[in-house]
């Protein structure tokens, strides 16, 4: 099993972007005319957006851009996504995960994803579903994170941020919480939360 850290997402590695661009600065001017104007209005992306808005700025697409990312690593499955990824492959699921997926372990918990195919013990690689013509064997049942995978988005960043914290931290769970919250607390990024910006300030507090 893999730990966080060890590899770079693909989808996640593409999608990363300047720490300046924060929610609040997430209208520039080059996005006013495209068709996404109307899903635009529903930013700042917060924990709490629901999977319906998200999607809706994610639409489906494939270029180039994103295909580097694919090379590089896979992205995590959410637990919708294994009936979908094994009907559409067409075996079981534990023919799914034996063949195809492997575990990682984030914020305490274990995550599943595509393979990657790691040449000379290289922590990185090729994602099992990527073809030899850049394509993704699996698009219509690929995984949730690389759906919203949107690199070349000025909000990119902030797709990932909403799956990692509704998708690989469990709130349910003091363990996972404890991670992310010293994961935050060494500099991670996150979606804005009063509660960690209240906790790090107790930690570290301003100068005055
Ligand atoms: S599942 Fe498809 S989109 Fe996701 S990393 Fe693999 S090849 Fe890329
Ligand atoms: S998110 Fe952007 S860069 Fe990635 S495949 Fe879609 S259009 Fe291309």
């Amino acid at each position: 099993m893999k730990r966080v850290g060890e590899v770079s997402f693909g989808p996640l590695a593409s999608a990363r972007l300047p720490s300046e661009r924060l929610p609040s600065v997430l209208l520039p001017s080059v996005h006013r005319k495209s068709p996404l104007k109307k899903s635009l209005s529903i930013l700042p992306i917060i924990r709490s957006t629901p999977l319906d808005k998200i999607l809706s700025l994610a639409p489906p697409c494939s270029c180039s851009h994103c295909r580097h990312g694919c090379t590089m690593g896979s992205g995590m499955l959410a637990k919708e996504d294994f009936a979908p990824m094994a009907e559409f492959l067409g075996v079981s699921g534990s023919q799914l995960r034996e063949q195809f997926l492997e575990t990682v372990e984030l914020f305490g918990k274990e995550h599943f994803r595509p393979k990657i195919l790691r040449k000379e013990g290289k922590p990185y690689g090729q994602c099992i579903f990527f073809s030899g013509d850049g394509k993704c064997k699996v698009h219509p049942a690929k995984p949730l994170q690389c759906r919203v995978a949107m690199g070349c988005k000025p909000y990119g960043e902030e797709l990932m941020l909403w799956f990692q914290e509704n998708y690989l931290v469990d709130w349910k769970d003091k363990q996972s919480i404890r991670e992310f919250e010293g994961y935050v607390g060494a500099g991670g990024k996150a979606l804005p939360n009063k509660k960690i910006e209240k906790k790090k300030e107790r930690i570290s507090p301003k100068r005055s």
